[in-house]
């Protein structure tokens, strides 16, 4: 039995584990080593620029909703958004690690329920971020708000 396969490149004798596939091989396999091929495409990459950034951007502009499904899913892993909790006597917007966050107003452990001596009614997700943009967008969810509508403009002036 022939297990191993010579790489063109490295011309070494490495185990079929060792190549990618290829389905338009006659072997099924790639004739470079896997990291000879690593090699030649961060290569080819570096040597293409602007063919691979133009690439991307082609890639995303005919798949928008695509690119925006797998950002989205993206920043829902990293669990970091903005949410919105509806108290009784009005809203109140935070950002931060959501799961954690609203936990934290829904159990009655919040600053605010503690202040306002309320429970939270209901808790939306707004948007999902990075951790570092939390504060951002959580500025632009109170713009659109406005400020004076906002639980937490109540609580900064107490
Ligand atoms: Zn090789």
């Amino acid at each position: 039995m022939n297990e191993s396969k010579r790489c063109t490149k490295c011309k070494e004798d490495k185990p079929l584990s060792e190549f990618y596939k290829n389905k338009k091989a006659g072997d099924g396999l790639y004739s470079y080593c896997k990291p000879c091929a690593i090699d030649k495409s961060s290569e080819w990459k570096k040597n293409n620029k602007e063919r691979c950034a133009a690439y991307i951007r082609e890639w995303k502009k005919n798949n928008k909703d695509k690119h925006k499904a797998s950002v989205k899913k993206y920043r829902q892993s990293l669990g970091f958004g903005v949410y919105k909790v509806e108290y009784p006597s009005g809203v109140y917007i935070g950002s931060g690690l959501l799961q954690a966050r609203i936990d934290n107003h829904i159990s009655g452990n919040a600053e605010i329920a503690k202040t306002l001596g309320e429970k939270a009614m209901s808790v939306t997700i707004l948007s999902w971020c990075s951790k570092e943009n939390c504060k951002m967008y959580e500025q632009l969810a109170m713009d659109s708000y406005g400020m004076d509508n906002l639980l937490n403009t109540r609580r900064a002036l107490k």
